[in-house]
């Protein structure tokens, strides 16, 4: 048969992941914690399952888990979705991805996609029958940036959809103010509809604020806003996400959902609700990452990559051309491989010809695993 993505092979993650095992190599390649949650997170589900909350819950969710999504995102960037409209809980970020995707983009619609991206979206698009439109980010001595007028100059009649990602994987670049106001005035008076995935929200460092496009009306009245519990709380094999949209918009991503997943397992939403009325965890979140950001990013200036800067995430990226003349990929293998260290080259999360000498580690490790990853990388 044709294949409908004949480029696609098996996703980075999963091969380096794979490689790190094989090689016993310190994995800082694929995004997850090598720690476990709170431990209150499984009781919560566990407790759940054992009062027979077993069986499907209705399709966009567990009512008081969409209340409790709602009000954390009021207190949190001001607007108000209505839960029994405008949330829909989701199989993880992927899958928020996807479903909105196929809710809105019509064959031949294009899609403007911000690279370095996350190697879902461009795939995801395809399957919706859209055309992916590229643009670069640019990288200066400040670090990354996005160049709003080369969007701006792509937007055409055509145009569907925008895809954003701030705090931003794999670059840790994070929007600021100044990017809000550069994409109101572009999108203003256009059709655009925006998918702004902020899995990393509550990972933004140095007393910078996540700029939620909900914290903005006209902003949040054309967008999918996704985010996942994943990344929020330590449990990225749950695979429970969100997505947050205007009742119109969210009316269209529910048809789609209904026939995707139809809904998301109930104990675990169950358990989440009630571990979510506590918004400590998410709110000490970036203080607990910044912690470690700092000691890999001390740990790696003894060394000879060079720190490109983090503003948010779980991810470091760095230079390695003072170490290695070798491809992204090839040096991402030859590091797992011959030093231990696995990585994830950046060369992944763009369609085709870019190659720098840039690779990504998370640093969503404990610390004894980042000691030992940066004692393996001084030795290079
Ligand atoms: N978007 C981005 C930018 C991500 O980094 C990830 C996780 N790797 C996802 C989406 C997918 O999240 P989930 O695991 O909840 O599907
Ligand atoms: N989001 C994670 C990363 O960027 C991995 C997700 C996945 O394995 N698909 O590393």
């Amino acid at each position: 048969p044709s294949s409908k993505l004949p480029e696609v092979g098996t996703t980075i993650f999963s091969v380096m992941s794979a490689l790190a095992v094989e090689k016993k190599a310190v994995n800082l390649g694929q995004g997850f914690p090598d720690f476990d949650c709170d431990p209150a997170l499984p009781a919560a589900v566990t407790r759940a399952m054992q009062e027979g909350l077993n069986q499907y819950p209705p399709m966009p969710g567990l009512p008081a888990f969409r209340q409790q999504i709602s009000d954390k995102i009021v207190s949190l960037y001001g607007q108000r979705y209505d839960p029994a409209t405008e949330i829909t809980v989701t199989a993880g970020a992927t899958q928020a991805i996807l479903t909105t995707l196929l809710a809105c983009v019509h064959p031949g619609d294009e899609v403007i996609v911000i690279e370095p991206a996350y190697d879902s979206y461009i795939p995801s698009i395809r399957l919706a029958g859209g055309v992916p439109v590229l643009v670069s980010m640019e990288l200066g001595e400040q670090g990354y940036s996005i160049p709003w007028e080369q969007i701006k100059a792509k937007i055409s009649d055509k145009t569907r959809l925008l895809m954003l990602n701030s705090p931003h994987n794999p670059t840790g670049f994070v929007m600021t103010a100044a990017d809000i106001s550069a994409l109101c005035e572009i999108v203003r008076g256009t059709r655009l509809l925006i998918a702004s995935d902020e899995v990393y929200e509550h990972m933004v460092f140095d007393g910078m604020r996540h700029e939620s496009l909900a914290c903005y009306p006209e902003l949040a009245a054309r967008s999918y806003i996704i985010s996942s519990f994943g990344k929020t709380y330590h449990v990225t094999g749950w695979k429970v996400g969100y997505v947050a949209a205007p009742a119109a918009l969210m009316a269209e991503f529910r048809k789609v959902h209904q026939f995707n997943v139809f809904t998301v397992n109930t104990p675990m939403q169950a358990g989440l609700t009630h571990y979510m009325q506590n918004p400590a965890p998410y709110l000490e979140l970036s203080g607990f990452y910044q912690k470690k950001r700092d000691l890999f990013r001390q740990g790696l200036q003894k060394t000879r990559f060079r720190l490109l800067p983090c503003a948010g995430t779980y991810f470091q990226s760095v230079d390695y051309s003072a170490i290695s003349s070798l491809s992204e990929l090839d040096f991402a293998r030859w590091l797992t491989t011959e030093a231990g260290v696995a990585a994830i080259p950046v060369s992944a999360f763009y369609q085709q010809g870019k190659e720098s000498r840039i690779v990504r580690f998370c640093f969503a490790k404990q610390d004894a695993t980042l000691h030992e990853a940066l004692h393996r990388l001084a030795a290079l």
